[in-house]
């Protein structure tokens, strides 16, 4: 992409009423504009970045050997009437009419609809395990819609839901599901920790809430430090082996690591006082086992082998994906801007021009840009008529992991310079090799 073609707005001033750095960034580099309270439109650049997202998150569920699918943003309220829900939900969820007035809602979620699908079609236990997702906008009317997308009315989520014939079964979804996130995460250049949270009303020990460790963060959180050693790595997973997801759960699970409404301070005390850590987390994801709940208010039953019919175990799994843009960018920018990791950075390389019309810097700005094309990376290249500076700091602000700057006085030597945006280094490299490295930087993710 070329600037001068681009639509980029961003703002030099910081906006006033933005709290937290990742909303003043995501202003700034022109990412998102706010339509009304806790609503965003999402313009090219944070698109990009949401859409990169939302591809890692697809790919890691698919991994998983969870189905893609897509349900409605608009439900009607009867299945919810069904599920008790309806009127349990209250004020956060939209309620709509519609011109027959008949009684509709914007889904804050979508564990009805589904369960009301599954039961459609399903009727035996060999059509089991499934686990089916989608990645869709949500609505909830937040009391206080804050922090730009980290607390949204709108916000877009994805949502996965098992269904099993045994609750042996449906934990080993649940522990799938918790290991399949951590590789997700960690593809974002973050580090999500999963930590024992509130089931609420149904009880029981499932359901973990992953978050990232953050000053801004809204959860309070408790842990043994030596949980942020733990790293799930490159390592091969064969999904549908339960003794080796259970082996990663546990690896992840068994030091403590609470949110303030599972604390127990007896428990922490019995963790070594140097690792003992209370801090703030954004909470990027949570996993849910809850039983048959569901199912039977649904009516979602299978035959079993033995021909009696049962109710399916279910469990619901949900990953924040536009509120992580807002956690990576907490997780990793510094006084100039983002530092997008790798993974999920909106171009691969700024190519920055230091003397636009000089035909020798053009032609070299020209032949970087085709090569990263063509070895199909996408280059960013500010190829506008402005000053050095302000190129460097709009670079700086959006956040792009690597830089190419190019100017006559080192093409005389045969040099450009690659800067790394998180360490700032700067190397005088001839073109060719640039290009090299940086495509060896993404080759591998
Ligand atoms: P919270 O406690 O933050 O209100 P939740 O526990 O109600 O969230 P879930 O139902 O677990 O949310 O939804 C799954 C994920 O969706 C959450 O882990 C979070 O990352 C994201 N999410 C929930 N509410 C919002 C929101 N208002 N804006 C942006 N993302 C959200
Ligand atoms: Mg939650």
């Amino acid at each position: 992409m070329r600037l001068s073609r681009y639509f980029l707005p961003v703002l030099k001033e910081t906006p006033a009423d933005a709290q937290i750095v990742s909303h003043r960034y995501m202003l700034r580099a022109g990412m998102i504009r706010q339509a009304s309270a806790g609503i965003y439109s999402w313009l090219p650049l944070g698109f990009k970045v949401l859409r990169k997202i939302e591809q890692i998150v697809h790919e890691e569920q698919q991994r998983a050997g969870h189905i893609p699918m897509l349900m409605p943003t608009l439900q009607s309220a009867d299945l919810w009437r069904q599920s008790g829900r309806y009127d349990a939900y209250g004020p956060e969820m939209l309620r709509i009419s519609d011109r027959h007035d008949r009684e509709m809602l914007y889904g804050p979620t979508n564990e009805e609809m589904i369960t009301d699908i599954v039961a459609s079609y399903v009727t035996s236990y060999k059509a089991l395990p499934l686990t089916l997702y989608h990645i869709q906008w949500k609505f909830r009317d937040e009391v206080r819609p804050r922090f730009g997308v980290m607390r949204g009315r709108e916000f877009l989520m994805k949502d996965g839901y098992n269904f099993d014939l045994t609750k042996e079964d449906a934990l080993h979804a649940y522990n799938r599901h918790l290991v399949s996130y951590l590789r997700t995460y960690e593809r974002m250049g973050l580090q999500a920790i999963p930590m024992r949270a509130d089931s609420g009303p149904i009880g029981g020990d499932y359901t973990h809430e992953f978050l990232v460790l953050a000053e801004t963060g809204e959860s309070e959180v408790f842990y043994d430090s030596e949980i942020t050693d733990l790293k799930f790595g490159d390592r091969e997973i064969d999904f549908d082996d339960k003794a080796q997801c259970q082996a990663v759960l546990e690896e992840f699970t068994s030091r403590y690591a609470r949110t303030d409404e599972t604390h127990e301070e007896a428990v922490f005390n019995e963790v070594p006082e140097a690792r003992r850590r209370s801090a703030r987390g954004i909470e990027v994801g949570q996993i849910f086992y809850f039983g048959t709940e569901y199912s039977e208010k649904l009516g979602a039953y299978v035959q079993d082998s033995a021909g009696a019919k049962v109710p399916l175990h279910m469990g619901s799994h949900g990953i924040g994906v536009s509120r992580l843009l807002g956690a990576i960018i907490e997780a990793s920018h510094d006084d100039k801007g983002i530092i997008w990791p790798e993974g999920v950075t909106p171009f691969h390389v700024g190519i920055v021009n230091l003397k636009q019309g000089d035909a020798e810097a053009d032609g070299a700005c020209e032949s970087l840009y085709s090569a990263f094309t063509d070895l199909g990376l996408e280059p960013l290249y500010d190829d506008r008529d402005e000053r050095a500076g302000n190129k460097f700091a709009n670079m700086d602000m959006i956040g792009l992991p690597w830089r190419i700057t190019v100017g006559p006085r080192g093409l005389k030597n045969g040099v450009v310079e690659l800067t790394s945006r998180r360490t700032g280094e700067s190397e005088e490299l001839p073109p060719e090799e640039a290009v090299k490295r940086v495509a060896e930087i993404y080759a591998g993710l």
